[in-house]
């Protein structure tokens, strides 16, 4: 969708796609992509580092043993072997049988993100409220706004998100009569500022939900991509009720792949199964396949140590670099996994308004209004460090340092 073009259908849309706008990040896609330019806009992983040979031949094997099975429709549930094996990929996170998660509980979905589109079809309804972090995954918030539901914030700070902010938003919500559907959170190396909710606040943000009868998406993308050991356990491994926790291929293999799934009970993951033939019918079989056999048949714990060693040093990188060009008054997070750094520019800057200045100078970013629904962020960026080389992010960050001492004094 062009803002320039002329659009002759508008007034025969659906109510929904009234509220659909084009994702920051992906207007930027053109211009951040240019060979020139440092994209520190990007949220790929650097798929590169996968043994793209040994990948290949996996596909070819599949496809000679397999193949009549892996190019047919397959169960809307998803494939039961890949089912198994996202069970043994849960258990390495603490998410296992004894917390009451087995295979029969699992949906294949395409992505998270369909995960996420699907647990909103089935909780919500057009106007209803859900709550997500702020800043959060710009792609939620596109599925929320598909559906009409109305986004409240509740504010993160250097330990994720804050408890007592998050009893006050549902203390205000209650007063207005308003029951909220769910919580989003990313409780891990979260998309877009990199911070993770400590041990603590994890047993008190569900303490709160519990208390308020309040539903927790948890989507936990980056888990596995820690720096520095283990992060706490996921929400999900410490209660059985309430919680769907989403997962994700694309972080530990292959985005390109789109394989994902939800954990729900199995009320709820009928519900989700009917939705999800509604919307696909099923999931890819080949591409399920192909994530069964990386499971199973290739050193994957050591493909992932291989992409978490890789991102702790561009991450280093990037922070090294912020300290050595950043002017005072600029802030920013120190994640301790996952793809980003989310930063703060010194007062009155405004990241939207800079962005054209920092294209010209050949840097790219993302402001960080993207992350919000209600439209804050001016003052923020993202900063992703998986994608890029480290010497070029270094390269980039001292173009955007000199952008923002520039914008500084004017
Ligand atoms: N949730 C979060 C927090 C993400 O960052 C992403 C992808 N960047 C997704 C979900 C979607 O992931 P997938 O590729 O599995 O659809």
């Amino acid at each position: 969708m062009s803002g320039t073009t002329l659009d002759d259908y508008t007034d025969r849309y659906a109510q929904r796609v009234h509220g659909m706008a084009q994702s920051e990040i992906r207007a930027l896609f053109s211009v951040a992509s240019r060979p020139e330019v440092v994209s520190l806009a990007g949220g790929n992983p650097y798929t590169a580092a996968l043994p793209l040979g040994d990948v290949g031949e996996m596909f070819a094997e599949m496809l000679a043993t397999d193949g009549a099975k892996a190019l047919l429709y397959g169960p809307g549930q998803g494939d039961v072997a890949l089912r198994e094996a996202i069970c043994m990929v849960m258990a390495d996170s603490g998410i296992d049988l004894s917390s009451g998660a087995s295979p029969d509980d699992v949906v294949v979905t395409v992505g998270a993100q369909q995960a996420l589109d699907l647990l909103t079809r089935v909780f919500c309804d057009p106007g209803d409220v859900v709550i997500a972090e702020g800043p959060t995954y710009v792609g939620a918030l596109g599925v929320f706004q598909a559906a009409q539901c109305q986004v409240v914030h509740v504010p993160v700070d250097d330990e994720g998100l804050i408890p007592e902010a998050l009893e006050e938003t549902l203390a205000v919500l209650a007063k207005a009569g308003k029951r909220p559907k769910f919580l989003y959170t990313v409780p891990t190396y979260q998309n877009p500022t990199g911070v993770t909710l400590t041990e603590a606040r994890r047993e008190r943000v569900l303490d709160i939900c519990e208390a308020a009868d309040l539903l927790v998406v948890e989507d936990d993308p980056y888990g596995a991509l820690g720096f520095e050991g283990q992060p706490p356990r996921p929400l999900r491994a410490r209660r059985r009720s309430g919680i769907f926790y989403v997962g994700t291929f694309s972080k530990t293999f292959a985005a390109g792949l789109r394989v994902g799934w939800v954990l729900a009970p199995p009320a709820v993951r009928d519900k989700i199964v009917l939705a999800t033939e509604a919307a696909i019918l099923c999931p890819s079989a080949l591409a399920q396949g192909a994530v069964v056999r990386y499971l199973t048949a290739m050193p994957w714990r050591e493909q992932v140590k291989t992409f978490r060693e890789l991102y702790a040093s561009r991450r280093d990188a990037l922070l090294s670099a912020l300290t050595d060009y950043m002017p005072a008054g600029m802030r920013w997070t120190k994640p301790g996994g996952g793809l980003f750094v989310w930063a703060e520019l010194p007062e009155g800057l405004d990241s939207k308004a800079m962005l054209p200045r920092a294209l010209q100078q050949r840097v790219a970013y993302v402001p960080g209004t993207g992350f919000y629904a209600d439209g804050s962020g001016r003052g923020q960026m993202r900063l992703n460090f998986s994608f890029p080389p480290a010497d070029r992010i270094r390269e980039g960050v001292r173009r955007l340092a000199d952008v923002i001492s520039e914008q500084s004094a004017l």
